[in-house]
């Protein structure tokens, strides 16, 4: 439980603000959140909420590049039938790397991104790289 940075209190309340990044020369929408004590009305950003926001100003980025977002990355992994670390086998990136995609903390490159997407729709091209890893997949 988060508590009050000033004066302890766990009486606190999550508010979202929509925030404008400048990224590239445009401005993206990113929602932010914050805490607020009820009890003696101090704002602050506890660490779990910086993380969030790092990830939602990554995500709206990825969004702006044509990039899959975080959700987006987890779910053609799912359909793919990969865990995390199978996927790092079959597409590279390093063994935490789909974890990292997931959690919003790295962003994916485009190469990477390309790939994903050529696998969801040409199953060979799947099957290949599976078996080149040495990743067993149900076909
Ligand atoms: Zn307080």
């Amino acid at each position: 439980m988060t508590e009050c940075i000033a004066c302890k209190s766990e009486n606190i309340e999550t508010v979202v603000a929509v925030e404008r990044v400048v990224y590239k020369g445009h401005e993206l929408q990113v929602p932010l959140e914050y805490s607020t004590c009820k009890n003696c009305g101090r704002e602050f950003v506890p660490r779990s909420q910086i993380l969030r926001g790092e990830a939602a100003v990554r995500d709206a980025r990825k969004k702006f590049d044509g990039l899959m977002s975080s959700q987006e990355i987890a779910k053609a992994r799912t359909s793919l039938s990969l865990s995390q670390e199978q996927a790092s086998k079959v597409f590279g990136g390093g063994r935490n790397a789909f974890s990292k995609y997931e959690r919003g903390e790295v962003s994916q490159s485009v190469a990477m991104d390309k790939l994903i997407r050529v696998c969801l729709k040409h199953q060979h091209v799947f099957q290949e790289l599976a078996e080149k890893a040495g990743v067993k997949v149900d076909s």
